[in-house]
């Protein structure tokens, strides 16, 4: 355990007790940041800035807290600033008096817009001292920016982001060396990387969080006269406040309680409830059922059919109230997806019939459950492909063409309790009993119980049959099976029928570049740069080139997409070869993430991918690229930074490679 040891004063932020934090406190502490790459002094000067805020200015702890992870609201609330570089050079350009051809050209040469902000201000003469920015005005600016709405908004956005902009750095003695990536004032810089959702400090929102717990308890303990808190007691306060926040991911309502009623009364007074949606749990792939059996050897398990629609998160409180929930008693209905974003206006169909669906005696509750497309006449699921045609927005109950059918296969929360730490067993009792199935609407999700291959086997098959996209083996029993919220757990395994001699998985990766297409395909992109995300250095890895799996119609839809995304050159936290003939003929935003199937993964000098996971044995650091990569479908559900991880990669790789060891090493073959 770290004893926090203080930073020399004149390097660590100080203001007047009770007031606004200046924001400038807030970059000072990212510039200290910046300079290490130890992800246990980041922790602590992250720790130590909150500590400095809890001591000076408590009620500034929110605005802080989300400045630092890069967000303005809980992902639920669905705040986004939605801003391209365009827009944010617009705004340098206008702030600073220089033409928006000379930031163009700037940004050709820095690359970094951050920077770029930095530089065009530095070269300002100030006519009158703007007031100093504070974590509030900046947190409630950019807030504004995010909600606007209606006519003129770019140009708003724009004026919004220079009022910001105008004011940044009005602290500082205004000589800056922009050849340092690192140090220095920087207001401008953050403010910018905020701008473009990277704040390129390797601070992950789960460090923030244990820095958090850090903080407060350190705090608390001062308070109490006390230097600092006890090991034990810093231990259970960064596994308090893990816990609450999986089950409730709003620091909106989370950091309030903290202060009220102290991080070790959080678990009383933050419970997981109706209209928050929490982060699902996740599964890992395998490739065979002898992988499963080995995993839950000695353990039950059970086997249920892995639906192929899309994850929804039902939330429900019947009109009459519920006595555990006593605000809610108007009632409620939402369903959020995989990302926590609101779903309603898509699936309206499934909130008016929802009631009909629940036993008399449930008054509120938290489904987890897969929506699938259903064929009314035939009265069976349809494929994923049917139901990516509904409209995402603003659907009418009477235009519904593409029925949907819920298949349930978790329960939450039931009745005013939580009941994720009961087990799996329980729970599914639970579900069984709250609900009256009816066709073609609401179901649960078929399962087995049987513990032997043979009788997997044929279930798999039946699944397959049943249109599904084969099976999720889950531990039935025992603390183990809890539900683990926002995990990817060994406790939840697929098994998809498509990867059972493959690499075990799909990947979902994020769209880099292009290249123009040849023949054919000239006037659209014909073939694509993808990367992996790398969490803990928050870039973006390349992983291949892909060309395969598009149809003509698709890739035209893809060209009008990206083409209002394309940049003038790679985002700095893009790691790509830089050799002449890897370069993509244009580079985009990193928006689009993409679902994409491989034959195998190889090792390749050309790609980046888990090239810092000690994969390769010559020492070189090669990539990991995909070997004869296959498009299968846009993933709208995953952001960017949701995308396969570079471990992950590196992970399918080993796996692979201890398969086919004998085989000798792949080649790197691809186009
Ligand atoms: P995938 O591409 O496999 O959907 P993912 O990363 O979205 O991957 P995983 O946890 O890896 O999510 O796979 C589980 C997904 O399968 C869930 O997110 C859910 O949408 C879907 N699913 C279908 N049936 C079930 C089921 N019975 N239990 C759990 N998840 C199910």
């Amino acid at each position: 355990q770290t004893v926090l040891s203080a930073p020399k004063t004149d390097a660590f932020p100080d203001w007047k007790a009770g007031e606004p934090v200046p924001y400038e406190a807030l970059c000072r502490t990212f510039s200290l940041i910046e300079l290490t790459t130890k992800r246990l002094i980041i922790m602590e000067y992250c720790s130590l800035f909150l500590r400095q805020v809890l001591r000076l200015t408590p009620n500034d702890l929110l605005p802080t807290v989300l400045l630092m992870i890069n967000k303005l609201a809980p992902d639920y609330a669905g705040i986004e600033l939605g801003i391209g570089e365009s827009l944010i050079m617009k705004a340098i350009g206008e702030t600073t008096g220089r033409s928006l051809a000379v930031i163009k050209q700037d940004q050709k040469e820095i690359g970094d817009l951050g920077l770029v902000a930095v530089k065009s201000r530095s070269t300002q003469p100030t006519m009158f001292k703007p007031k100093p920015l504070t974590i509030q005005g900046v947190h409630k600016g950019l807030m504004s920016i995010a909600t606007m709405s209606g006519n003129g908004t770019q140009q708003r956005k724009v004026d919004g982001i220079k009022k910001l902009l105008s004011a940044a750095d009005a602290r500082s003695s205004g000589k800056v060396d922009i050849t340092k990536d690192k140090g220095g004032p920087s207001e401008a810089k953050f403010l910018v990387r905020f701008l473009e959702g990277k704040l390129r400090l390797g601070l992950a929102e789960k460090t923030v969080l244990v820095s958090l717990a850090q903080a407060v308890i350190h705090h608390e303990a001062q308070v109490a006269g006390k230097t600092v808190a006890s090991p034990a007691d810093v231990e259970k306060a960064e596994a308090m406040l893990k816990t609450v926040y999986s089950e409730l991911p709003s620091y909106d309502i989370v950091v309030p309680a903290m202060l009220e009623h102290g991080i070790m009364h959080l678990k009383e007074n933050c419970k997981l409830r109706p209209g928050i949606p929490l982060k699902p749990m996740l599964a890992k792939p395998t490739k065979a059922i002898t992988e499963v059996l080995d995993r839950f050897e000695n353990q039950t398990f059970t086997c249920e059919y892995k639906y192929d629609g899309e994850r929804a998160q039902i939330h429900y409180v019947a009109k009459s109230g519920d006595a555990g929930n006593k605000e809610s008693s108007n009632g409620l209905t939402a369903i959020f997806s995989r990302n926590s974003e609101d779903l309603s206006k898509k699936y309206p169909d499934i909130l008016a019939k929802l009631h009909t669906w629940v036993r008399p005696e449930t008054t509120s509750f938290v489904l987890d459950c897969e929506t699938v497309a259903w064929d009314v006449a035939e009265r069976k699921v349809l494929p994923f492909q049917q139901l990516m045609t509904r409209k995402r927005k603003d659907v009418k109950i009477e235009d519904v063409k593409v029925k949907v059918c819920v298949f349930a296969f978790d329960l939450l929360y039931l009745n005013g309790e939580a009941i994720v730490e009961q087990s799996l067993r329980e729970r599914r009792a639970l579900l069984a009993d709250a609900f009256a199935p009816v066709e073609g609407e609401f179901a649960m999700a078929v399962h087995m119980d049987g513990q032997e291959l043979d009788a997997i086997q044929t279930f798999l098959d039946e699944s397959v049959k049943a249109s599904c996209e084969g099976l999720m083996v889950k531990m039935l029993d025992g603390a183990e099976s809890g539900y683990e919220p926002s995990k990817r757990s060994r406790n939840w395994l697929k098994i998809k029928k498509d990867y059972l001699s493959g690499v075990g998985d799909s990947l979902d990766l994020v769209v880099l570049g292009a290249y123009y297409g040849k023949g054919k395909r000239t006037s659209v992109y014909g073939a694509f740069l993808l990367a992996c995300h790398n969490p803990n250095n928050d870039t973006y890895e390349t992983v291949c080139n892909i060309g395969t799996g598009f149809s003509e119609a698709v890739l035209e839809s893809l060209h009008e997409q990206l083409s209002e995304i394309v940049i003038d050159r790679p985002k700095p936290f893009y790691a790509h070869s830089t050799g002449g003939q890897h370069q993509p003929d244009v580079w985009f935003e990193p928006r689009y993430v993409w679902e994409v199937r491989t034959a195998d993964l190889t090792l390749s000098p050309r790609y980046l991918a888990g090239s810092r996971e000690g994969v390769d044995p010559s020492g070189e650091r090669r990539g990991i690229s995909l070997r004869f990569p296959r498009f299968i479908r846009i993933r709208d559900d995953k952001k960017p930074a949701e995308a396969t991880t570079s471990r992950q990669v590196a992970e399918m790789y080993r796996k692979q490679e201890s398969v086919t060891k004998s085989k000798g090493p792949a080649v790197d073959d691809d186009f």
